[in-house]
């Protein structure tokens, strides 16, 4: 057996089988490429979700991490450390916001997010106990805990894990008018991805995300977006929302945050909604630790300037002008997107999504497949143009025949 297949066959019997990966066994990765354990080099266009945006191996970013783990990586919040109250400061100011509650993954944001809106719900705008509602939009995705699988519209990522968490409502997304129906004097928060990603890189219609906007403002109710996936630059704007000059309640973040090195999220909000934890009624053991923070820090430096914004912005509509001359023709049938994302659905006759992203594999491009014949491309924001071209004539390639 081969490396590859050695590794393979020993995840296989190892690993539960929660992930179904394409049968690359990556061992190191520099900028936008990757190389796996015979030496082949494939062109990394998902970008881990969004984790990647500043590229593997971004050298701010490792040192940053190296200085910071020869200084102190971890004292947990029982005691204050030297990069904590830059990072929260740092953090708030990018987001314009006042507060930061930091955690460690994006799901334990959301989690956090759920809290605060309900405590606030009940601490602030008079909510009923046990009665605070929080809106959710269908084909979400926000993560894996159970009560973020409780409002899934997944069968795969909600199935068999009952009970559920009750107090949200369903209703679907881009529809306005389904939102305002939904809305009760117990209504707490509306959490939404201003781009759905896993739903396929679903950019809602113009008009949306402001119309949510005004209608939470007028019932007294929470924003709460989740730009864990969306945010940082992705789409050619810090966040997503300000395409569509929308400022939340909240920010949910992670992902990028952490530059690819370690697991950053937080949540950012105003002194009158995160201010409603006293000490003891939330926290993480690694929530804004050293290292966390010191890398943070460093992206957020590198995200003040706007350069990574502006790359995403310049390649994206680059990317987009190439995939819609794809959609002209009859293996393409959407594309969506904004900034270096997009969502391709290909015809299904041509294969599913994963026997396109396997394809492309084998040409040294590496996708990931969502729902059917949907592939999405988020390269990270430093790859260069050349190679992005590169991967675009591979995925013509593969659809050519
Ligand atoms: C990835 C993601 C999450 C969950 O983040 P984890 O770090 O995997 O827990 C939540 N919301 C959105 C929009 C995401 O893309």
């Amino acid at each position: 057996m081969s490396t590859t297949e050695n590794a393979l066959a020993s995840a296989e019997a190892h690993s539960a089988h929660t992930y179904h990966p394409l049968p690359v066994v990556v061992a190191t990765a520099d900028g936008a490429w990757m190389t796996d354990v015979e030496g082949r080099r494939y062109l990394d266009l998902l970008a881990g979700y969004s984790a990647l945006n500043f590229g593997h191996g971004n050298r701010r970013l490792l040192d940053a991490a190296r200085a910071q783990l020869e200084r102190v990586t971890l004292t947990s919040r029982a005691f204050q450390h030297d990069r904590f109250a830059d990072f929260c400061t740092q953090l708030a100011e990018l987001c314009g916001m006042e507060m930061v509650l930091p955690m460690n993954t994006g799901a334990e944001a959301v989690e956090t997010a759920v809290k605060t809106a309900r405590k606030w719900g009940y601490r602030v705008k008079g909510v009923p106990d046990g009665m605070a509602k929080i809106i959710v939009a269908a084909d979400n995705f926000h993560g894996r805990t159970t009560t973020v699988i409780s409002f899934s519209t997944d069968p795969e990522a909600r199935a068999d894990y009952g009970p559920y968490t009750p107090g949200f409502e369903i209703v679907p997304y881009g529809d306005l008018t389904a939102l305002a129906d939904a809305m009760t004097e117990n209504t707490v928060a509306v959490l939404l991805e201003p781009i759905q990603g896993e739903a396929g890189v679903l950019v809602p219609p113009s008009g949306y995300l402001a119309g949510v906007r005004e209608l939470t403002r007028e019932r007294n109710v929470l924003f709460v977006a989740d730009e864990i996936q969306s945010g940082l630059g992705r789409t050619g704007r810090t966040f997503a929302l300000e395409h569509e000059g929308v400022v939340p309640d909240m920010y949910l973040l992670g992902k990028a945050l952490g530059g690819g090195v370690v697991p950053v999220s937080a949540v950012v909000s105003s002194a009158a909604v995160l201010g409603v934890f006293r000490p003891g009624e939330h926290g993480s053991t690694f929530g804004g630790n050293p290292l966390a923070c010191a890398v943070a820090l460093e992206v957020i430096a590198m995200l003040r300037t706007g350069e990574y914004q502006e790359r995403a912005a310049e390649l994206g509509d680059h990317l987009h002008r190439e995939l819609g001359l794809l959609a002209g023709g009859d293996a393409v049938t959407a594309v969506r997107g904004r900034g270096l994302w997009a969502g391709v659905d290909i015809d299904p006759g041509l294969g599913t999504g994963r026997e396109i992203s396997e394809k492309l594999m084998d040409r040294g491009v590496l996708v990931k497949d969502t729902h059917g014949s949907t592939i999405r491309i988020a390269p990270p924001l430093v790859i260069g143009k050349e190679d992005l071209d590169w991967g675009l004539d591979q995925l013509r390639a593969v659809l050519g025949g």
